[in-house]
């Protein structure tokens, strides 16, 4: 890609994965199959870096969810640690709701230092709506921001008419939707969750199934303020990730927000 398109803008990847390196191949491998998507990259920190640096990120969210409760605290380190050896990182930890010590959990994602939660309803097998998951909700509202995956059309988990009720529920607790509101479900996810003050988006794994019209037209009505750029490493290649962005048509202010800016403000960084 030309330097020059990039180069003038500070560029944030708001939703990487990473995994050990001992599991990272199949963990993507996995992530692959689930949404029967071809990976760009293996899930290792060095390869996001190197992805990322082919367009000159200079942060990244990164997270990883636990299928499992017993996952959660060795996920939770480790994020830390590559957080520790790379200090471009932001880092989210992870809980389940079938954790028999929630309060426990947050209070190591506190203490290693992590910046907020990440939830992944789908993978973890439970609605975003349930007493269960409003549970890890109480504790978080106010203290820690949640990245909550949203929406697949083959699963009614983190459906966007479920996310609303998270919004309508903890108007005090910062949410990150992934996917513009709704994998595969755009149009309820624009219909059901804009508006709401404490609601942003991000916009990875959308843009290669949208035109760039639909695209900007969603965007917008989030609002730019509200919305970042990421690539959902390992999903998609960064470079091919900026070029879809780059042809949605925003100004030059608006690209700088979705790009950085707003993700900067929503988190106080
Ligand atoms: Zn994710």
């Amino acid at each position: 890609m030309d330097k020059e398109l990039y180069e003038k803008y500070e560029i944030i990847d708001a939703h990487a994965h990473i995994f050990p390196e001992k599991i990272a191949e199949k963990a993507t491998v996995n992530v692959g199959k689930f949404y029967d998507l071809h990976m760009d990259s293996c899930g290792m920190s060095v390869k996001l870096i190197e992805g990322g640096s082919t367009i000159g990120v200079s942060k990244y969210l990164v997270c990883s969810t636990a299928t499992v409760p017993h996952q959660v605290r060795v996920i939770n380190s480790f994020i830390a640690e590559e957080c520790g050896k790379h200090p471009q990182f932001f880092g989210f930890g992870t809980t389940h709701p079938q954790s028999d010590d929630i309060e426990g959990d947050i209070a190591q994602i506190k203490e290693l230092g992590l910046h907020g939660v990440k939830l992944h309803p789908d993978f973890q097998e439970f609605d975003a709506d349930s007493p269960e998951a409003f549970k890890i909700y109480e504790i978080i509202e106010g203290e820690l921001p949640l990245l909550i995956h949203c929406g697949d059309p083959r699963y009614d988990y983190s459906a966007p008419a479920k996310i609303r009720k998270i919004c309508e529920n903890f108007p005090k607790l910062k949410l990150q939707a992934a996917h513009i509101g709704g994998y595969q479900r755009w149009d309820e996810a624009e219909e059901l969750l804009t508006g709401f003050e404490n609601l942003s988006v991000d916009i990875c794994s959308s843009l290669a199934f949208m035109t760039p019209e639909r695209a900007a037209e969603r965007i917008r009505k989030f609002g730019v303020e509200k919305s970042f750029f990421g690539c959902d490493f390992p999903m998609w290649n960064h470079e091919e990730e900026l070029e879809r962005f780059f042809k949605l048509g925003f100004s030059e202010t608006e690209n700088r927000m979705i790009l950085a800016e707003s993700f900067k403000n929503f988190y106080n960084i």
